[in-house]
């Protein structure tokens, strides 16, 4: 039977990056892997195959010579040598790799490559005023989380016994299982994939080798992180277990409403509100900002509603360096006083005189106009 081409197998482009090759072999895996296909031969050869193209296609050396020779390159005489469909060194470790994170536990522990278990990932919600949002900041923060057990050092064994060779992998933390004419590593069901049991367990953990305990860690939120974000800390969730790696943290941004800025990725929205005079002879005005107060000019003539723009006043871009900024937007909006002062009142009588009820101005004229036209 003729092979296919490699590229074909995974469905991407002959230029396509190791990432996309990565990402392929995962689709691919994940569809026709022999655990979710129990029985099923034309599942398992599909399988095999993929894995098979993974295997030249993420090595940049077999890739080349595979792009120069194609299939020639790695058959038998071919004096190229190397690669038998299986045989390419690190299959373990990205195969672990893929099933690790793509199963998590759901395989029946986390085969993650190495011995162990490793720790479970955590969350913490973290919450921030506007403007520690806005230019980053340093949180000390306090989390219970299961670390290592300091009554047998994190071993699960009581103090004077010590963890025992699994029997059943024989300290390997898993189990081969022969899959075709591949070799899979499963985690070892006995010893959860540690390699080792306890047969004394420790009084303080029951074995377990962790314990809970509180824990202070120092965070540091970059500028411009925005709500729903998470910063992730690698290694600062749960412990692992005989040599498993640690869990992640992962810091979910939560920012507080601020009493006069609202915010829009970038940009700072707030709005002000000036009388009626100021908005029809022009002034300039204060408003605040994050770096405190600023003067903004309203030109006479000014329509209630309209909104100023005040350049690199908003937000710190996250992640850019050199550092830029969004804007902040200005809405300025005509207060109608609820009382005036006798003097006030004065004033806007001799006014209100002068102008009568109805807007004589041009750009307003239009709406009368058609109001005219309705009841005539
Ligand atoms: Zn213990
Ligand atoms: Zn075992």
């Amino acid at each position: 039977m003729a092979k296919r081409d490699y590229y074909e197998v995974l469905e991407v482009s002959r230029g396509a990056s190791l990432d996309d090759v990565k990402k392929a072999y995962r689709k691919k895996a994940v569809q026709f892997h022999p655990d979710k296909n129990p029985g099923n031969k034309e599942a398992e050869e599909k399988f095999k195959e993929a894995t098979e193209a993974y295997g030249v296609l993420s090595d940049a050396e077999n890739r080349a010579k595979y792009d120069r020779f194609g299939h020639a390159a790695f058959s038998q005489g071919g004096g190229m040598g190397g690669f038998q469909g299986g045989d390419f060194s690190g299959f373990e470790d990205i195969f672990g790799d893929i099933f690790g994170t793509f199963f998590g536990g759901g395989m029946g522990g986390d085969p993650r490559r190495g011995r162990g278990r490793s720790g479970n990932d955590l969350r913490y919600d973290m919450e921030l005023s506007f403007e520690e949002a806005a230019f980053g900041c340093e949180k000390e923060i306090t989390i219970g989380r299961r670390a290592k057990c300091d009554g047998c050092a994190g071993s699960g064994a009581a103090k004077g016994s010590s963890r025992e060779r699994c029997p059943q992998c024989e300290g390997a933390g898993q189990i081969r299982v022969q899959q075709g004419f591949f070799t899979l590593a499963r985690t070892c069901h006995a010893c959860g994939g540690v390699g080792e049991v306890v047969k004394n367990p420790c009084s303080d953990c029951s074995g377990a080798g962790l314990k809970v305990k509180e824990s202070k860690l120092k965070v540091k939120v970059p500028a411009g992180v925005d709500n729903g974000q998470r910063l992730k800390m690698r290694g600062e969730g749960e412990a692992g277990v005989g040599g498993g790696q640690n869990g992640d943290l992962y810091v979910q941004i939560l920012i507080d409403e601020h009493p006069v800025f609202q915010r829009q990725d970038q940009e700072v929205i707030c709005e002000v509100p000036i009388t009626f005079s100021a908005a029809a002879l022009g002034t300039e005005i204060e408003v605040p900002s994050l770096d405190g107060k600023l003067k903004l000019k309203i030109p006479a003539g000014t329509p209630s509603g309209k909104v100023f723009r005040i350049k690199n006043k908003g937000i710190p871009v996250l992640g850019s360096s050199p550092q830029r900024r969004g804007d902040q937007h200005v809405r300025v909006y005509v207060h109608v006083p609820k009382q005036v002062s006798e003097e006030e009142r004065e004033l806007l009588e001799k006014l209100a005189k002068i102008q009568g009820t109805v807007v004589e101005d041009d750009s307003d004229k239009g709406f009368f106009d058609k109001v005219k036209d309705m009841f005539s």
